[in-house]
């Protein structure tokens, strides 16, 4: 089974074309079984809404409506945060394993330096992950900050960056994980993700798989392949 490990809905993505309703069912028919919904979080966001409270509502009513709406057609969606840092706006870093409760209680996470948005993730059980690092430019934060670097599929780009992502991984001892960041602005749509037996119970349980010595499975679309390949380590 495939777990999509980044996705968004245009509900809370201002750059998402898809609904959750719309991004659940594509994702059905290309053979994915599961999402995590990581909308962005912004402190550009915050002009759409009167406070940063109503902000933080939205953004739980949108997983809440997308995770029961998942439920109905038989895709499960997991909770997860992609985190834009305000001091550099092309850092996203995605929080796993986290709840409602860490934006309730950090509202501002956006401003926090890197070292402290870690630091506040591990404290809710989750962990941090640089999305997208070496995209168009995109620079690698310091990872001794981070728990892992994604290998994004995004359709847009013209590479994964994979064997950079793969290297870095090697090198600092960091996990990988992989999404398709699918935007619903590109001409396909990446089958691509971690790969598991069984769906695990909560986002919980998918940051233990990652987490754990046991070999993990990604199933990884590079940029225009005919068809996504496993790669495990
Ligand atoms: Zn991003
Ligand atoms: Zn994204």
């Amino acid at each position: 089974m495939i777990i999509d490990m980044h996705a968004h809905s245009k509900g809370i993505s201002r750059c998402c074309q898809l609904t959750y309703k719309e991004n659940i069912d594509i994702a059905k028919n290309v053979g994915i079984d599961a999402i995590i919904l990581t909308n962005h979080y912004a402190r550009a966001y915050l002009k759409f809404y009167d406070n940063v409270e109503e902000l933080v509502g939205c953004y739980h009513n949108e997983y809440k409506e997308a995770k029961s709406y998942g439920e109905s057609v038989g895709v499960k969606v997991y909770y997860g945060v992609e985190i834009t840092l305000t001091d550099d706006i092309r850092v996203h870093l995605l929080a796993y394993g986290v709840d409602e409760s860490f934006l309730s209680a950090h509202p501002y996470v956006f401003d926090y330096p890197l070292k402290k948005i870690q630091k506040t993730v591990h404290e809710y059980g989750g962990i941090l992950v640089q999305a997208h690092p070496f995209r168009c430019g995109d620079k690698l934060v310091d990872t001794d900050y981070l728990d892992g670097v994604e290998i994004s599929c995004h359709p847009k780009y013209f590479t994964t960056s994979q064997a950079d992502v793969k290297k870095v991984a090697k090198e600092k001892d960091v996990i990988i994980t992989c999404g398709a960041d699918y935007h619903g602005d590109t001409p396909y749509r990446p089958i691509c993700g971690l790969v598991v037996d069984e769906l695990p119970k909560d986002i919980n349980a998918i940051v233990k798989i990652l987490t754990s010595s046991n070999k993990k499975t990604l199933l990884i679309h590079e940029v225009n392949a005919e068809k996504p390949e496993q790669f495990s380590y």
